[in-house]
């Protein structure tokens, strides 16, 4: 326990660390060198150190089959086609998460603005963003980087 309360220590020393994805809480637990090797470069940027990936450049902006939009970091599902909605910003967008302990959120201060983190409850992976300029019913945009997801078609409820 002293090591986890000098880790945090360490960190409250190191404001600008503070968004960094957390670890060491999450039921899938990877080393940094682990994550790099399973994820590959870029997703690796995504989900562990919240990179946001260029707008526009995922598959899987213009996804309109039905099915479920896994982590890529540890596959539990997190967002179903059935709440997904084209908001024009570039990245995949849902009004919802497919249901609500799939993911946690974190406050993210970086960049001069305060904003609402979105990450994998299972593996701690960064997501996106959820802001509240969204459609009904539940006027919440989920703002999700392709690249922290994996889509499988197939009936969703
Ligand atoms: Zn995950």
């Amino acid at each position: 326990m002293t090591d986890r309360r000098s880790l945090l220590g360490a960190l409250a020393a190191l404001p600008f660390l503070a968004a960094a994805a957390p670890s060491g809480r999450f039921a899938v637990n990877f080393t940094p060198a682990e994550w790099q090797r399973r994820l590959g470069k870029d997703a690796y940027e995504v989900l562990r150190e919240e990179a946001t990936e260029r707008p526009f450049t995922s598959p899987l902006n213009k996804e309109k089959r039905a099915g479920i939009f896994a982590c890529r970091g540890c596959a539990l599902p997190l967002f179903s086609s059935a709440h997904k909605f084209e908001s024009g910003t570039g990245w995949p967008s849902f009004w919802q998460p497919i249901n609500k302990a799939a993911i946690g959120t974190t406050v993210d201060r970086s960049y001069f603005m305060v904003r609402t983190e979105v990450h994998c409850s299972r593996c701690g992976g960064h997501q996106g963003h959820v802001f509240d300029d969204g459609p009904k019913p539940t006027g919440l945009r989920y703002c999700i980087n392709g690249l922290a997801l994996q889509f499988i078609p197939g009936k969703v409820a």
